[in-house]
């Protein structure tokens, strides 16, 4: 299928999601994930209208940041290694996965301005996911208020991929309380607006749970 057929069905599923759960289509942002396809796909889903790019490796991203540069903003969603921030920082606009103390260290070390990070949480406890445990999240970000070139945007978490509608809910739920908890702080480096969650099998869920950002590979560009 070409993007735009994608996009247009992705689209109307969540302002159908919207329409459920009261929301309005503006608040959500579509990240473009590319990290399976090529740049000519990707260049597609920017002629198809997509404005933001999401990649999880510092290679892809950098192979596809060369030729698409600043026609869409850019969200690195990977697991970030230090070492690799002073490559990526000055490119990107939102951080998905800052999961740990030296990594903002790092960013605030390499920024020349304040960067938007998302704090990721690891909501369903599975081993394999990176991000912090929820009971961490709110000590941690008040932590952060010694970095001046690291905003707290919001709050990031991936689920499991699997079908079971009311378990993906309440994980959805979960980040959406905890990002609740931050801004009830009203810190000025974390107005921690943002909830990125939802990807290709969940995002219609996501949508109605309050996501902001949600993160489409497979089902907008292919595999
Ligand atoms: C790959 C990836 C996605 C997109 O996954 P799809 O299921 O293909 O939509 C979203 N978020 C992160 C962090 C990813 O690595």
């Amino acid at each position: 299928m070409d993007v735009a057929a994608n996009l247009k069905k992705i689209d109307n599923n969540i302002r159908q999601a919207c329409t459920r759960s009261n929301r309005n289509r503006d608040e959500i942002t579509i990240i473009g994930v590319t990290k399976y396809v090529t740049i000519e796909r990707t260049e597609e889903a920017i002629n198809a209208g997509i404005k933001n790019l999401g990649e999880n490796r510092l290679e892809g991203f950098l192979e596809k940041y060369e030729y698409i540069q600043d026609q869409a903003k850019w969200h690195f969603i990977g697991t970030l290694q230090s070492r690799k921030v002073k490559e990526i920082i000055d490119k990107v606009d939102a951080v998905h996965s800052l999961d740990r103390m030296s990594l903002a260290k790092e960013i605030n070390k390499r920024a020349v301005k304040p960067v938007d990070c998302f704090v990721q949480v690891n909501v369903s406890g599975e081993e394999s996911k990176h991000g912090l445990a929820p009971e961490d999240v709110l000590s941690f970000i008040e932590e952060l208020k010694v970095y001046e070139n690291v905003r707290i945007a919001g709050l990031m978490t991936m689920a499991p991929h699997i079908d079971d509608e009311a378990r993906l809910r309440k994980i959805f739920r979960h980040l959406a309380s905890l990002r609740d908890d931050v801004v009830a702080k009203d810190l000025p480096h974390a107005p921690c607006a943002y909830l990125s969650m939802g990807m290709s099998n969940d995002y219609q869920l996501a949508v109605e749970e309050g996501a902001t950002h949600i993160r489409i590979g497979s089902s907008l560009v292919g595999q």
